[in-house]
């Protein structure tokens, strides 16, 4: 039975069910979800470190930077959260490597956290020589020093979509039309008190979408406070920095955009990331947060014109293709403004490069 057939038979039987709960079951289903087996990266969207190696290796270099300006510590953990095909990290540990002293290959364990077995198996291939190790969540991680990579990970997380009517806030919810396909519908039964607590007193158009996975992960991170651990954590993702999303739910399948409802566990399904709300929760607490700054400002400040000269210098004849790479992650057209970048910090830290 398909994943299309299987939503539609419990919706018939439990009645419909929030956005989120769609989303969780078309990305994550053991058997037909659409990270479950991983195929599709490359193939129905393709991200910054798939366009250029310069983005994981500017990144490589960040984490240098960020490890030196610790004291270069002896132990510490980089941590990526859904790391895809492990090329952000495969390009990012060529250029630390090449850039720090021995002391930074001894001293590092490399963490990730995935959770297509899928996806595991290709970045355990990719990263073997820094010898990885997998955790199913961030809280099993080692409590060291612990810098943390997230790029388009967050827009991965389920979303609530809400709707004001008459003056009360009511849930988006998956459902059946007449012919028994699948179709957004409004939950107007009284929305549980907590969700209804959580959100803005006004939004645009009378709409609005909360990830609960943020409080979950700036909690996470809060408690890694509480033990004692330092850490950065820098998401890189698209979506808003003024102003809540409304209804971003799409759906991409080779490389276009379709109906989220058309093809569940077939097409990645993604969301904008609340970038202001994720800056609040993180100062409420009490964690620094640099940024949100554009990927484009990010990037040019750790130096990608410098790093496209050296590469362009080194490989003449790959000239062209080095260039349009770096536009792309830099220019407003592409991914150079709709995509932000965020760190979050325990405030004992120094400020993390990029955002001077
Ligand atoms: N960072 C990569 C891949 C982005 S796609 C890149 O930039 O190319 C999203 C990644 O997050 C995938 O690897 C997916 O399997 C993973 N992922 C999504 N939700 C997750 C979750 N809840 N826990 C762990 N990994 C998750």
């Amino acid at each position: 039975m398909s994943l299309k057939d299987r939503l539609i038979r419990q919706i018939r039987m439990d009645g419909p069910m929030p956005v989120s709960s769609y989303m969780q079951t078309c990305l994550h289903d053991p058997k037909d979800g659409y990270y479950a087996n991983g195929a599709g990266l490359g193939r129905d969207f393709i991200t910054a470190p798939e366009t250029s190696q310069m983005f994981g290796e500017l990144i490589g270099l960040w984490l240098v930077n960020a490890w030196q300006a610790t004291g270069a510590s002896t132990t510490f953990n980089i941590v990526e959260m859904g790391g895809g095909r492990g090329t952000l990290m495969a390009d990012a540990m060529r250029a630390a490597h090449a850039a720090a002293d021995t002391n930074f290959a001894n001293g590092l364990f490399l963490e990730l956290i995935e959770a297509s077995p899928a996806l595991r198996d290709l970045q355990a291939k990719k990263l073997e020589p820094f010898a990885p190790s997998f955790k199913d969540r961030l809280e099993h991680v080692n409590p060291h020093l612990t810098f943390i990579i997230a790029n388009e990970f967050l827009d991965c997380l389920p979303a609530r979509q809400f709707v004001r009517e008459d003056e009360v806030w009511r849930e988006r919810v998956v459902g059946l039309d007449e012919d028994g396909e699948l179709a957004f519908g409004i939950d107007r039964s009284d929305l549980r008190a907590e969700a209804a607590a959580d959100m803005p007193p006004v939004s645009l158009n009378g709409e609005t979408e909360v990830q609960p996975g943020l409080d979950g992960l700036i909690e996470t991170l809060s408690d890694r406070v509480e033990n004692g651990d330092r850490f950065h954590a820098l998401f890189i993702d698209y979506g808003p920095d003024n102003h809540a999303p409304t209804d971003t739910l799409r759906a991409y399948k080779n490389g276009e955009q379709v109906d989220p409802l058309a093809c569940p566990g077939e097409a990645d399904l993604t969301v904008d990331v609340d970038f202001g709300r994720l800056a609040k929760l993180a100062k409420g607490a009490g964690l620094s947060v640099s940024g949100p700054i554009t990927q484009g400002e990010f990037l040019g400040k750790l130096g990608l014109q410098e790093r496209l000269d050296t590469l362009i210098k080194a490989n003449p004849e790959r000239a062209e293709a080095l260039f349009q790479g770096a536009q792309k992650l830099v220019d407003p057209a592409e991914m150079g403004t709709r995509f932000k970048v965020i760190c979050i910090s325990t405030p004992s830290l120094p400020k993390p490069a990029g955002f001077e």
